[in-house]
């Protein structure tokens, strides 16, 4: 029997009030009992976003959402701009592709943050763009874009901005209307506190005119559907049931406590980590580090022996890197259900791996830094 700290950005751990609504009965979907539950996390979820638009709930896992965003926004040989600064930025050119869209490609090396100049830059070359896509916290490296900025640029031209929050959201400062996103897609399995499989979406007024000319085939991802059952409090298809009822409880959680102390709280826990990286000699990863991940570089020949022994010796759970950062670098998540002292655990159980592994380092440096940054809040 092992005890499992969970500190991967994704998925999080799940409060016990969460995970025991998933112990309820079934309801059916088809009953006023159950679309109540539906408009209230729907309403919830408005919040989270802070938008006015709806918000529907998607049976998939956050890709899900990403998908259903190109396929109902385009058309086989329309331009898109996607702004990518890591793996799930890719991603959004790899699913448009895959839809036969031609890509312009305003990204950068990854560890660095998106450039808005060069996003208007692609968007004066290119007129006929009809969309930019990119990712709010970039996940793989641990990096945060400007989405403000961005949006600004986007929304004075006939393009729309669709925007990759599903590690983000409800953990660092999002705001879609203020800032001017067209399209929010996430997740329920980082900010949100519950088991992977729903996935969420909010579309504009601009995003779903331009859903009148996509042609693009769908069927299960056809926003439209979605729409219509949104009005009679319901899904097109059967929804996974159990975890409705469960995000009911963790936006229930998030609105007790209030999304500015959701992201106040997520930016004490990303100061601590930094610190701890810092004290342990780790320099930090990415050009502008984001408040649900904290990446540091470690020795290449033991990055991937860091994240085994720490789970297998302690139960402990990070992630290393992706694609090229493979071994280069670690990821402690500080989202949703992680909260102070779990940045302690990590820290202290880091300690020891890197010690075992070799390392040179001083025991309980990085445990005091942690605590210091906590404690200073
Ligand atoms: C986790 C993550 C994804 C992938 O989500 P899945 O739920 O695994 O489909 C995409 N984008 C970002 C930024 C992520 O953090």
């Amino acid at each position: 029997m092992k005890k499992y700290y969970l500190l991967t950005p994704g998925p999080t751990p799940i409060p016990p009030q969460v995970a025991l609504k998933e112990a309820l009965p079934i309801l059916h979907h088809r009953t006023s009992e159950f679309g109540q539950i539906y408009k209230d996390t729907a309403e919830g979820l408005k919040y989270i976003f802070q938008t006015k638009n709806e918000v529907y709930t998607l049976a998939a896992s956050g890709t899900g959402a990403m998908e259903t965003a190109i396929v109902n926004l385009l058309s086989p040989g329309d331009e898109i701009i996607v702004a990518s600064c890591g793996n799930f930025g890719d991603r959004w050119a790899k699913i448009a592709q895959g839809y036969g869209v031609k890509v312009i490609s305003a990204s950068v090396e990854w560890g660095k943050v998106v450039k808005p100049a060069e996003i208007e830059k692609a968007l004066k070359e290119n007129p006929n763009v009809k969309a930019v896509f990119t990712t709010f916290t970039e996940t793989s490296t641990g990096v945060v874009n400007d989405i403000k900025t961005i949006g600004e640029i986007v929304s004075k031209t006939n393009a729309v901005l669709a925007v990759d929050t599903i590690s983000g959201l409800a953990g660092q400062e999002y705001r879609a209307d203020d800032w001017k996103v067209d399209v929010t897609v996430s997740g329920s399995q980082k900010g949100f506190m519950l088991a992977p499989g729903l996935a969420f979406i909010s579309l504009s007024d601009k995003a779903w005119k331009l859903n009148e000319n996509s042609k693009i085939p769908k069927f299960y991802f056809d926003i439209k559907k979605y729409k219509k059952s949104y009005l009679t409090n319901e899904t097109p298809f059967t929804p996974p049931v159990t975890l409705i009822v469960s995000l009911q409880e963790s936006i229930k959680m998030i609105k007790e406590k209030g999304i500015e102390n959701v992201w106040n709280e997520c930016k004490i826990l990303a100061k601590a980590s930094r610190a701890g990286m810092k004290a342990l000699g780790l320099e930090l990863f990415g050009e502008v580090p984001c408040e649900v991940v904290t990446s540091a570089k470690v020795p290449e020949e033991i990055g991937g022996k860091i994240v085994k022994t720490l789970r297998e010796k302690y139960g402990v759970s990070i992630a290393g890197g992706q694609g090229d950062l493979k071994g280069k670098i670690i990821r402690f998540a500080h989202m949703g259900y992680i909260g102070k002292a779990d940045i302690l655990v990590g820290f202290a159980c880091l300690e020891m791996v890197l010690e075992e592994l070799g390392v040179k380092i001083e025991k309980g440096k990085a445990v005091a830094a942690a605590q210091d940054a906590l404690m200073k809040g």
